[in-house]
C-alpha cells in the first residue's frame, strides 16, 4: 500500500512509527509535544484516531490507547491508526483538566493559530489529526470528584456513530447532542465519525474502566473491518448495551456528609432510594431519592456535599 503521509512525515506501509508535533513551549523555555503513534497497514481502509487526556487529568485513555498498542500489529492492519494518548500536554504535566488560564480544550474547537493556547492546540490537532481521520474515538473520565460507568457518548441519530457505538460494547450507550467548540461537535461537521468514551475518574486508572475501554476499542476495529489485533479478538459483549436518550442529576437536598448507597450500573427506580445525607454526628438523616428511573451512569466520590451538590447521575429510559 502506498505510504501515509503524518505532519510532514511519510509512513511506509505496514509499519508503526512515532511522530512529535509541536506544540508550544512552557515559560521556562520547555518544548512540549504530542507524541503521536502511526500505525499504518498493509491493506487499504479506514483512517482511525485515538485521543486521550484532552481533559490533561482524565488519564484513564491514556493507559487504554497503550494497552491497545500493545495489541496491535500494523502487518495485520487494514487501515490506518493514529493514536495521541495525550493531547493536553499541558494540562496533563501539571494534573489539570485545563490548559493554562483555565482555558478548556473541549471548549476551544477547531480553534485557531492565533488564539490563545487552548486555541492553537485544538487547531493543531484538527488540521493534524481530524482532518486526515475517518473515525474518531475519544477517551474521557469523569470530572472533579465524580466517577462513570464506562460508557459511550455519541450523536445516536448518525448512523455510522450509532453502529459503532453499539459495536464498542460498553454497558452504556448514551445519546447526546453536541456542545459547541467540543471535538465531537466540530468533527461531526467535518463529517467524521466520532464516539466518545467516558469512564472511571480523573487522575485514576480505575481498572474496569480501563478494561472496558480496551475491549470496546478492539471490538470496533473489527466492525470497522481493520483488524490487526494480536491474539484473541474479544467477542461482541454477552449483554446488549443499554441505551438512553436522556439523563438527570440527583442533587442534595441539604449539606452535609452523603452515604450513598448504590453503585454504578445499578437499576434504579422512581422515588429509590440511592443514599442518605445527615450531620457530621449522623443527627439530622435526610433520604436521598431518585427522580427517575434509570441505571446510575455516575457519582460523586466526595462525601462532603452542599446543598445543590450533584451525586448521582441517571440514565433514563423512554
Ligand atoms: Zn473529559
Amino acid at each position: 500500500m502506498a505510504d501515509f503521509t503524518f505532519a510532514g512525515k511519510r509512513i511506509k506501509s505496514a509499519t508503526r512509527q512515532q511522530v512529535e508535533l509541536p506544540a508550544g513551549r512552557l515559560p521556562s523555555g520547555t518544548q512540549l509535544s504530542l507524541a503521536v503513534e502511526v500505525l499504518h497497514g498493509a491493506e487499504k481502509g479506514p483512517v482511525l484516531w485515538l485521543s486521550g487526556a484532552i481533559h490533561g487529568d482524565e488519564i484513564v485513555g491514556v493507559e487504554i490507547i497503550r494497552r491497545v498498542l500493545e495489541r496491535l500489529d500494523a502487518r495485520r492492519l487494514s487501515g490506518t491508526i493514529i493514536a495521541v494518548p495525550v493531547v493536553n500536554v499541558f494540562g496533563f504535566v501539571t494534573g489539570s483538566r485545563y490548559l493554562p488560564g483555565r482555558r478548556d480544550l473541549n471548549r476551544s474547537f477547531p480553534g485557531s493559530v492565533r488564539g490563545p493556547l487552548a486555541s492553537r492546540l485544538a487547531r493543531l490537532f484538527i488540521d493534524e489529526v481530524v482532518d486526515v481521520s475517518d473515525i474518531g474515538i475519544d477517551f474521557h473520565a469523569g470530572s472533579d470528584d465524580r466517577t462513570n460507568l464506562p460508557q459511550v457518548r455519541g450523536n445516536m441519530d448518525h448512523a455510522e456513530t450509532h453502529r459503532l457505538g453499539l459495536a464498542f460494547g460498553a454497558p452504556l450507550v448514551l445519546h447526546s447532542k453536541t456542545i459547541k467548540g467540543t471535538l465531537r461537535d466540530v468533527a461531526l461537521k467535518r463529517g467524521k465519525t466520532i464516539i466518545l468514551f467516558e469512564g472511571g475518574e480523573p487522575r485514576r486508572f480505575s481498572e474496569q474502566a480501563v478494561a472496558v475501554g480496551v475491549m470496546g476499542t478492539l471490538r470496533s476495529l473489527e466492525a470497522l473491518g481493520m483488524g490487526g489485533i494480536v491474539g484473541v479478538v474479544p467477542d461482541p459483549p454477552a449483554k446488549a448495551p443499554t441505551l438512553s436518550r436522556s439523563t438527570a442529576w440527583v442533587r442534595a437536598s441539604r449539606g452535609g456528609i452523603f452515604r450513598l448507597e448504590t453503585e454504578l450500573g445499578s437499576y434504579v427506580t422512581k422515588g429509590g432510594r440511592v443514599g442518605m445525607i445527615a450531620d457530621p454526628s449522623g443527627r439530622g438523616g435526610s433520604e436521598v431519592r431518585a427522580r427517575s428511573t434509570g441505571v446510575v451512569m455516575g457519582h460523586s466520590v466526595n462525601p462532603l456535599v452542599h446543598q445543590g451538590d450533584a451525586l448521582v447521575h441517571i440514565a433514563e429510559f423512554a
